[in-house]
């Protein structure tokens, strides 16, 4: 029996994970996909928001504005990519100035620090690329912009490295109460927990309905993206919001924390939960609405377009609490954006919960916060370079010419704790194929490596989630 089992391995599962693994439980973090962060986790914007967005007594509000500052110890501790480069929110006339004015008073009353309003002038010089239409913009020196899929890899690892058991493929299919806690069936078989932590994403209605008599429901909202090449990283320096709406923050344009470019997303009620296709006609509103902020977006330059889905509660607030019906079930539901941002307060959160129906939690005197460094090949100076590669020769084979991505990175990727086991697995960890040629010129020999290590056939090798097959007959 488990003391706590974590279903969804998204951010907030991985994080309660990795938080929880500092007390005396056995764990178990479960997800129905075939790797970490496979849900809306791995395509969003990807910024941790300063919190002034929110509403200050709303629980997204208060979760994100006291996540912020976590994010500096967290990415340090586990060695993920996050910069704080800060945002602003453009107002283009009298209406917007009224609006930026307001969440800068939001803002206010959260104790959001180092935030400030400038007119068009300063906001142009900081940022020389937005257009000349800005009369004003709301500064946030606190947004940062950070690599999600990578920090929800890190944490399981850690959480395993810390004695949380990860099981992937493992579909929840329903929930029964016993004696004393749950009885879990999935497609693996049954489990039997005292507490379950609902992280289910866009489906978290879909677990809770089938303990609690209190219902949710929530409605899957699409957003899609265009990524852009490395040349155009520089455009922006900060993250550019305009005005939000009540269809949500806006056309975003914002550096990636690799070097990239990213605009998106727009908002769409979607139908079928998991439907992440891109469409043109979406794509071009996105494109006219961003050029509004930024007009000279070399559009020419797009890698990449992608979609992900957030989980809108109709209750239109974060679901974070122990159901009133069903003792032990936690909800983490409802978790839209600032969700990220939001993520390692929910965890903390959480563990106080977890805490509570415990009567107290011991901590485990072996807790290691550090994640094991990643070595990252092109970063690396050149006599860091040759000595790696005298010490691991290969280092010395690269694999990925656009993003300069070497087999023993890819290695590294394959065999670390919460470790890839298909081809987008190891791009999220290890970068080939995130280039310019998007794996044109790399996929076959990632494939071989993979295959290689985990001593299976080449046709076996998955793209990303289940049955995503590459290979799926000849040709000649
Ligand atoms: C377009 C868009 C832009 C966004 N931008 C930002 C942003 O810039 N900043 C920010 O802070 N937030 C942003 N967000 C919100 C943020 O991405 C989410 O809040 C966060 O990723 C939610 O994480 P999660 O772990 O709750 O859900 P998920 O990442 O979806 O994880 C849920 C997991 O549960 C698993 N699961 C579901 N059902 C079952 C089952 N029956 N059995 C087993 N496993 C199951 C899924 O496979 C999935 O892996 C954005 C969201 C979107 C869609």
């Amino acid at each position: 029996m488990y003391d706590v089992v974590i279903v969804g391995a998204g951010i907030t599962g991985t994080f309660i994970a990795r938080e929880l693994s500092r007390y005396e439980l056995k764990i178990l973090l479960i997800d129905k996909e075939n790797d970490i962060s496979n849900g809306t986790t791995k395509a969003n914007t990807a910024i941790i928001h300063a919190g002034f967005d929110a509403p200050y007594n709303s629980k997204m509000g208060y979760f994100n504005v006291r996540g912020n500052p976590m994010f500096d110890k967290i990415c340090k501790e586990l060695d993920v990519p996050f910069k704080r480069i800060g945002s602003l929110v453009l107002a283009f006339n009298q209406e917007d100035l009224i609006t930026i004015e307001k969440l800068f008073e939001n803002g206010l009353k959260s104790k959001i620090p180092q935030m400030e309003i400038l007119d068009g002038k300063q906001a142009k010089k900081i940022e020389p690329n937005i257009s000349d239409d800005v009369k004003g913009a709301l500064y946030a020196r606190t947004a940062g912009i950070i690599g999600p899929w990578e920090l929800a890899i890190a944490l399981a690892e850690n959480a395993m490295e810390n004695g949380v058991e990860l099981k992937l493929n493992t579909e929840v299919q329903d929930i029964t109460k016993s004696n004393n806690g749950y009885k879990i069936v999935t497609n693996l078989g049954n489990i039997i927990t005292k507490i379950i932590v609902n992280c289910a994403g866009i489906y978290a209605d879909k677990l809770n309905n089938m303990v609690s008599d209190k219902k949710l429901n929530i409605i899957p909202k699409k957003g899609q993206y265009y990524l852009l090449d490395k040349m155009a990283g520089n455009l922006v320096n900060k993250v550019i919001f305009q005005c939000p709406t009540e269809k949500g923050k806006g056309v975003v344009v914002t550096p990636t924390v690799h070097g990239n470019l990213i605009v998106g997303p727009d908002s769409e009620i979607i139908e079928e939960r998991e439907d992440t296709r891109t469409e043109t006609l979406r794509l071009k509103y996105i494109k006219e609405v961003a050029t509004r902020s930024v007009p000279n977006i070399p559009f020419e330059q797009v890698i990449t377009t992608f979609a992900g889905v957030r989980a809108e509660p109709d209750t239109g607030d974060f679901i974070i609490e122990e159901v009133e019906d069903s003792p032990g079930f936690i909800n983490v539901a409802g978790i839209k954006s600032p969700g990220l941002s939001a993520s390692p307060a929910i965890a903390e959160y959480v563990v106080n919960l977890v805490g509570n129906i415990y009567g107290g939690l011991n901590e485990s005197k072996n807790f290691n916060p550090y994640r094991k460094k990643v070595i990252r090949f092109a970063e690396l100076s050149d006599e860091e370079k040759d000595r790696l590669i005298k010490e691991n020769p290969k280092y010395g084979n690269i694999i990925c010419r656009c993003e300069t991505v070497t087999e023993g990175e890819i290695l590294d990727a394959i065999h670390r704790k919460a470790g890839a086991r298909t081809v987008d697995g190891i791009k999220r960890r290890a970068r080939p194929g995130s280039g310019r040629c998007q794996g044109g010129f790399c996929l076959p020999r990632v494939m071989e490596i993979l295959a290689r290590e985990m001593n299976e056939e080449i046709e076996k090798t998955l793209k990303d989630g289940l049955g995503s097959y590459i290979l799926t007959g000849k040709t000649k």
